[in-house]
């Protein structure tokens, strides 16, 4: 059963990729013979934090464009803020691109490693008289920069001489005064209407550890100040960025002008948003610090590893990446539509399994005891060449709670007193006795069965209106079930009181579930359909002797009804 379950779609399961916007761009810089026929592209993820469906966004942009122009793309750690940046981040973010199916080869690269760049940068814009050092406090930088309607006032020291700059710059490298005492500053515009360009600083005094250069600096560079000139520095010829970063390119192109180096263009695109969930990663870090989700990797979470976690497949990630395409404004993604994607992905490639989530025992009392027969049930109906199976039947079964009602309203077509259904793959029940416990619970069903209604018998062609799944008692194995549901109520969760709209009810665990017995040898990430229940996939803490399994979707978007009524 393990060998039929991880096979890749047919095609690769993507379909061919859409034109967008960025396509356009690349194709007539290809025409004008812009960057002499290159395209380079570059992920820079900050160490922060584990990446989110957003960042697989951006992957699939930037690593396909790579692709599909015979270019590069480069794994670049923009790793510039020390007192943020751990290992894990590096670690688990590069397990993610990969996993994503996406390969940088030897084009690995961390911002850090052009600290000492960056370093003789600056003393050139110094020395060009285009920076300054600046002995105003975060505060007063703040209230010399003016507003979006005022204009900034220069800084006192705006003028101080160029051998006074150097002299300060170079004693702040050596550690010589104490953290944020001084700053390094370009020498830009403080009346600018662009905020961004009032004289911004490039590098603050910080007494930290870096989690690769260690204490060979106290002095770091801002992010504004490194990206643009780590962009040049490794030739990238598209510098493809969200939004947010428009109002930044004229500061990027300042400095890659003033320091007359190789420029980049930079290409801004809307960023992901996604419905009943959160993106940034600061929430998602105070999701994870505060225990509302077990970790980054929880499955409710939309980072990359808790989509993995939960079920979801890489080609199901590209076609979401490729279906939503890439615009110039912002909007918010239903995030059914993703659910849709890895529906329409593990419809084609997993195998059919029955597991009882709830289960019902019933006693086929026409049935002979302890016998047992093997009947053959379809791997996958989507996909003949997965081919099929043996299913034990015997005389005690369980089926699901939900498949019974004892006052059954109109066109129930499951299992009710005196009413007939089809055991799939088995044959047709009739319930004939229902048995309850003191307090008035039902504790089992006793049927009998039609010996003459086996599936695929030629004389099988009785029909009913119901079919539901069931597994024998003796052979099915125990499962823990983990169900997930969204793990916001409202649709845009967001304002102060972001946390009250955490939906309580996102993890809901089913032990006791049956599970039909081949699944005994299903290992952890093998995924399957639950007959008429959804996608599940073994998660690892599944242990030997206790399986247990996530919900990565139902069968059909549950929401869309609970939405329409
Ligand atoms: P933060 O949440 O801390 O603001 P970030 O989301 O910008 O950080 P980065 O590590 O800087 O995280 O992002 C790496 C790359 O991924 C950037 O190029 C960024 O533009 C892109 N990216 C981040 N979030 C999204 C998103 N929601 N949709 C598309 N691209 C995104
Ligand atoms: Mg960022």
């Amino acid at each position: 059963m393990t060998s039929e379950n991880n096979r890749p779609a047919p095609n690769g399961g993507e379909a061919p990729e859409k034109k967008n916007f960025i396509r356009e761009i690349v194709d007539n810089d290809l025409r004008t013979n812009k960057y002499e026929g290159r395209v380079h592209t570059r992920f820079p993820p900050e160490p922060n934090g584990y990446l989110h469906i957003g960042h697989a966004k951006s992957i699939c942009l930037n690593f396909g464009l790579a692709r599909h122009y015979s270019g590069f793309c480069n794994l670049r750690f923009d790793d510039t803020n020390p007192t943020k940046e751990e290992m894990e981040y590096v670690e688990s973010i590069q397990e993610d691109v990969r996993w994503l199916g996406f390969d940088w080869a030897d084009r690995l690269y961390y911002a850090s490693d052009y600290f000492g760049a960056l370093h003789e940068y600056a003393v050139k814009l110094i020395k060009k008289g285009k920076a300054y050092v600046c002995d105003l406090n975060a505060d007063q930088v703040r209230e010399y920069r003016g507003t979006l309607t005022e204009p900034g006032k220069n800084s006192p020291f705006r003028e101080r001489t160029i051998e006074e700059s150097l002299d300060l710059f170079e004693r702040m490298r050596k550690g010589e005064f104490p953290d944020g005492l001084r700053t390094l500053r370009a020498k830009i515009d403080m009346a600018s209407p662009n905020l961004n360009m009032r004289d911004p600083v490039m590098y603050r005094i910080l007494r930290s550890t870096h989690h690769r250069t260690g204490d060979t600096w106290c002095i770091y560079p801002t992010y504004d100040w490194a990206h643009g000139q780590s962009d040049s520095i490794e030739r990238i010829t598209h510098s493809i960025c969200t939004l947010e970063f428009a109002d930044h390119r004229p500061l990027y192109d300042w400095f890659v002008r003033e320091l007359g180096i190789y420029a980049p263009q930079q290409i801004e695109f809307a960023r992901l948003n996604l419905t009943y969930t959160v993106m940034s990663k600061r929430r998602l870090l105070q999701l994870v610090e505060e225990g509302y989700v077990h970790g980054w990797d929880d499955p409710r979470m939309p980072t990359i590893s808790g989509l993995r976690r939960r079920g979801y497949t890489p080609e199901s990630l590209r076609v979401f990446a490729d279906r939503i395409g890439v615009a110039r404004s912002e909007s918010t993604v239903d995030v059914a539509q993703l659910e849709d994607c890895v529906r329409d992905d593990l419809n084609k490639r997993s195998a059919r399994v029955m597991a009882v989530l709830r289960p019902l025992k019933v006693v086929i009392e026409n049935y002979p005891e302890g016998k047992v027969e093997e009947l053959e049930a379809v791997n996958n109906p989507e996909d003949e060449s997965m081919g099929k199976r043996k299913i034990p039947f015997s005389r005690i079964l369980y089926i699901e709670q939900d498949d019974f009602r004892e006052n059954p309203p109109k066109k129930y077509f499951r299992l009710s007193p005196g009413a007939e259904v089809r055991l799939r793959y088995a044959y047709i029940i009739k319930c004939t006795n229902v048995v309850k416990d003191e307090e008035g619970r039902i504790v089992e069903l006793h049927c009998t069965y039609d010996p003459e209604t086996k599936s695929g018998s030629a004389q099988s062609a009785r029909k009913v209106k119901g079919t539901i799944h069931w597994v024998s008692a003796a052979h099915a194995m125990e499962a823990e079930v983990r169900l997930y549901d969204r793990l916001f109520n409202t649709e845009n969760p967001g304002g102060e009181n972001w946390k009250d709209q955490i939906n309580p009810a996102s993890l809901q665990i089913q032990k006791g579930c049956k599970v039909e017995p081949g699944l005994v040898s299903a290992r952890a990430k093998d995924r399957f359909q639950f007959e008429r229940l959804g996608y599940f996939c073994v998660d690892h803490d599944s242990k030997p002797g206790s399986i247990v399994f996530n919900r990565t979707v139902t069968l059909r978007d549950s929401w869309a009804k609970i939405e329409k009524s």
